[in-house]
């Protein structure tokens, strides 16, 4: 299956998803635990290597560092 790149709107926490093409169902960020991450249109990692493209720079550079809620683990 293909892997895809969700962004968690809640903290910002970006995180790749083992799921099929047609799944379109939101996943639930790994970082807060907030239920609907979305998925990231996937053109950027069109041949790209590394965090050279200007989409995941920018993700990368607005997503604050993973704050657990206290109580959930
Ligand atoms: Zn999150």
């Amino acid at each position: 299956m293909p892997i895809f790149e969700y962004s968690c709107p809640a903290c910002g926490h970006i995180f790749e998803e083992l799921t099929s093409a047609s799944d379109q169902s939101p996943k639930t960020c790994p970082c807060c635990a907030f239920p609907k991450a979305v998925k990231i249109l996937s053109a950027t990692r069109m041949g790209a290597s590394g965090n050279s493209s200007p989409a995941f720079a920018r993700a990368a550079a607005s997503t604050p560092g993973c704050a657990p809620r206290n109580g959930f683990s």
